[in-house]
């Protein structure tokens, strides 16, 4: 992937101060999203270190679904979506954990088959709580977690301590 691609890609995140409470610093990927060679860069390399390792994409509500939607389709692979509490007609697994501004629950449904080698997907990574859920959610569900990845990695907020191995496109 040419650098000068993900470079600009990385110039149209946008950054909202005090978004959606005061002192969080909200990265706004959308910019990005509207940009079909930034967003085309992003999700080569989102998947470029595991390509051909993984069966499905799990994409985390709600941003991490509309990297995972792109991820699948290059990928060729399947989709699980990981949905916030409630929004399942038959969840299978439920984890709870702390965000950096909220408290909440995540949920999916059994669809896959065990063994089956998931990447999960999602936007940022800031304290790292989702993403250790969305680990936890694949335990429950038999499934195989062979990868991370990110768009953005908040590294002042310790998330790769917790979650372990992640791939971040970028870093702030
Ligand atoms: P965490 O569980 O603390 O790693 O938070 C990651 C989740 O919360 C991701 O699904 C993000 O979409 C969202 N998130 C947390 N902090 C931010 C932030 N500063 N900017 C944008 N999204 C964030």
């Amino acid at each position: 992937m040419p650098s000068a691609a993900l470079d600009r890609a990385e110039s149209l995140i946008r950054t909202i101060a005090d978004y959606p409470e005061p002192g969080i610093l909200f990265r706004d990927i959308t910019p990005l999203l509207a940009d079909a060679a930034a967003l085309r860069a992003v999700i080569e390399a989102l998947i470029e270190p595991f390509s051909g390792q993984f069966d499905v994409v799990a994409g985390i509500e709600a941003r991490g679904f509309l990297l995972a939607g792109a991820v699948a389709t290059v990928a060729e692979v399947g989709l699980v979506p990981i949905r916030k509490a409630g929004k399942l007609p038959r969840p299978a697994a439920s984890v709870s954990f702390t965000l950096e501004y909220a408290q909440a629950t995540i949920e999916a449904h059994d669809d896959i088959e065990p063994g089956t080698r998931v990447l999960l997907v999602d936007d940022v990574l800031a304290t790292g709580g989702t993403l250790v859920a969305a680990h936890e959610l694949f335990e429950v569900l038999d499934g195989h977690v062979i990868g991370t990845a990110v768009l953005m990695e908040l590294t002042t907020l310790g998330g790769r301590e917790r979650v372990g191995d992640v791939h971040a496109v970028f870093t702030a």
